[in-house]
């Protein structure tokens, strides 16, 4: 392998899948190796890997994900075979491009959005935050993975500049509403899964079923407007407070990659009801990262997670909700134990009152213009090192008075 690209964190056992395209070319979909992308219907021409030519060929993920999990595997066994065999590495270096010349897209076509709530430290400093008077966790927090429906056809990919948005607000000091650019607008570091297979109206998935729509992940910032979602939010939950942008990295990576990262989920307590139970509970030991105008400010564990994402898929379709390829739905925000873990600025400077501090003496409550939200993370992966998660990234842009 040494005549191939490889760097630690994008080696053999990552291989996230994306889409690219160079300037006068259709996207399609590539792997990522190291510095470098594979062409991989150009590969699969070449090398044998005729099954899923027409899949790779496509300008989104979701015909290769509407394939199912044993396409998937054979995929994924043919891909590092072929990059792994020396008498084929011509073949394979002619489908390489420097990903520097290459424009990455949204990986899939959205189809339906839910986002969790997964962690209970977040949903805890959350509900303090929002609710000082009542208790912090809500009743049902922990007979059912709390979500709501989002906006599919705003999630964009990483390094796609966020506007800030416009809407009503109100504090509770204001005897009125007003209208206007929000002034709490905060990140959410989450992680997103990507569904792959279609299943039928009336029909659910059951928990030891769910890892058979589970493609891949995909690190996820659900842009926040705090303002806006504070005044809005009762009775019916998130809606312009979120739904302006989603941010998506270009890069998903398949849950075989994160074989290694998978552990099995802890007793709940109280034990949930039967639909929420089975063999498949696992957490993911994902190492995650926020880095605000180039500094590290928080490092949330994916591994404190009190869901499984095979309990957010059973619920998802426990009333009959069909899946259907390209679905996406987030483990929302992703806060650890401790200050330094928490997953928005919400919690890291605990609603303004304890301003995050900065290098150079600037401080912040809430996201300025011109910002910019990093989220990275790391894995254990199989060969015993570490495989990186694809970026996501955006800047905050002024509001539009239009
Ligand atoms: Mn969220």
């Amino acid at each position: 392998m040494t005549t191939l690209p490889t760097t630690e964190l994008f080696g053999l056992d990552n291989l996230p899948y994306g889409i690219a395209s160079k300037p006068g070319h259709a996207p399609h979909v590539v792997a990522r190796l190291g510095d470098q992308a594979i062409d991989l219907a150009g590969l699969a021409t070449d090398a044998g890997g005729d099954a899923w030519v027409d899949a790779w060929s496509q300008s989104t993920l979701n015909s290769f994900a509407a394939q199912g999990r044993p396409s998937w595997r054979a995929a994924r066994a043919w891909l590092r075979d072929t990059l792994r065999d020396e008498s084929r590495a011509d073949i394979v270096r002619a489908r390489l491009h420097p990903l520097g010349e290459l424009t990455m897209h949204l990986p899939i076509a959205v189809a339906d959005y839910v986002d969790f709530y997964a962690s209970e430290h977040h949903a805890t400093n959350a509900g303090m935050i929002f609710r000082p008077d009542g208790t912090a966790l809500t009743p049902n927090w922990k007979h059912l993975p709390i979500g709501y429906h989002g906006r599919s056809g705003t999630v964009v990919v990483s390094g796609t500049d966020i506007v800030r948005p416009c809407g009503q607000r109100k504090t509770p000091a204001d005897a009125a509403p007003t209208f206007g650019p929000s002034i709490r607008l905060d990140f959410e570091a989450e992680l997103g899964f990507v569904v792959g297979g279609d299943t039928a109206i009336g029909t659910r998935v059951r928990v030891d079923d769910a890892a058979d729509h589970l493609f891949g992940v995909g690190l996820f910032n659900d842009w926040s407007a705090r303002d806006i979602q504070g005044w809005e939010y009762v009775p019916l939950g998130p809606f312009l407070g979120k739904s302006f942008a989603s941010s998506l990295a270009a890069w998903v990576t398949p849950m075989e990659a994160l074989s290694t990262a998978k552990f099995d989920a802890p007793q709940q307590d109280p034990q949930p009801l039967p639909y929420l139970r089975g063999d498949d509970l696992f957490g993911l030991d994902i190492a995650i990262e926020v880095e605000l105008n180039g500094t590290v400010v928080s490092r949330p564990p994916y591994s404190t997670m009190y869901w499984s994402p095979t309990q957010m898929l059973a619920h998802l379709t426990v009333n009959g909700a069909s899946l259907r390829t390209g679905d996406l739905f987030a483990s929302g925000t992703v806060s650890g134990a401790q200050p330094d873990q928490r997953g928005s600025l919400l919690e890291l400077a605990w609603s303004g009152q304890e301003p995050l501090q900065l290098p150079g003496g600037s401080t912040r409550s809430f996201l300025q213009d011109g910002d910019v939200v990093t989220l990275r993370a790391t894995a254990p992966g199989t060969d015993g090192g570490r495989i990186g998660l694809g970026e996501v990234t955006g800047r905050i842009l002024p509001a539009r008075s239009n």
